[in-house]
């Protein structure tokens, strides 16, 4: 133990899994309800949120997901992973469902398409050593959070609405911790690390 789950319906699963398994921990994904009884915390990878929506309801997920949060278990989620996070999800699909592990905005795809996809450096308060080579892939933001949510990393950059602004890309509220890139692929395990201790904490 710790057993680290990773919602493995849809999304970069393999990379998470990699990233969990270099640190130690088992990782195994999880598919079914049952799966879930296992894990002392769960990843949701990077992917499309929509489909996340979609299969985690179709497979009979999303309830016992949303249990398991509401009960505690700590969750990590990247990109996509952060959209099905959130309270509030701004240009979603109008069915789009998210766990609202954490009392925030996010807005899809918000850095445009002329930036779809993008790289960074972004520092993560609390962690040590260089700023994160940030890949961010038609990423999401964090327009606003609610009081007790800790800002762990922004970016000033252009946005939708084409004005450079800082924008929140890392958030942690109590067991939940949010990015809008991928640190699954570029084998900075710097995230993964913390995660790990935050369910090694609760465990
Ligand atoms: N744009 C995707 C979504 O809305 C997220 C992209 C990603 O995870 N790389 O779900």
């Amino acid at each position: 133990r710790p057993v680290v789950g990773v919602f493995a319906l849809q999304g970069d699963v393999r990379e998470h899994v990699s990233a969990l398994t270099s640190l130690g921990v088992t990782a195994v994904p999880v598919r079914r309800p049952g799966e879930l009884d296992d894990v002392d915390g769960l990843v949701i990878p990077g992917g499309e949120s929509t489909t996340m929506s979609k299969l985690s309801i179709d497979f009979g997920l999303f309830d016992p997901i949303a249990k398991r949060i509401a009960d505690g278990m700590p969750v990590y989620g990247s990109c996509a992973g952060m959209i099905m996070l959130a309270s509030t999800v701004l240009d979603g699909r109008p069915d789009q469902r998210s766990f609202g592990a954490i009392p925030m905005t996010v807005r899809r795809n918000a850095f445009g398409r002329q930036v779809d996809s993008f790289e960074a450096p972004v520092a993560v308060a609390g962690i040590e050593g260089e700023p994160f080579h940030a890949v961010f892939i038609r990423a999401p933001w964090v327009e606003s959070v609610g009081d007790e949510v800790t800002v762990l990393g922004s970016i000033e950059r252009a946005g939708v609405d084409g004005a450079v602004a800082p924008h929140i890309v890392a958030v942690r509220h109590g067991a939940a911790l949010a990015t809008s890139f991928h640190p699954e692929l570029t084998g900075d395990l710097r995230l993964h690390e913390l995660f790990v201790g935050m369910v090694r904490e609760a465990a």
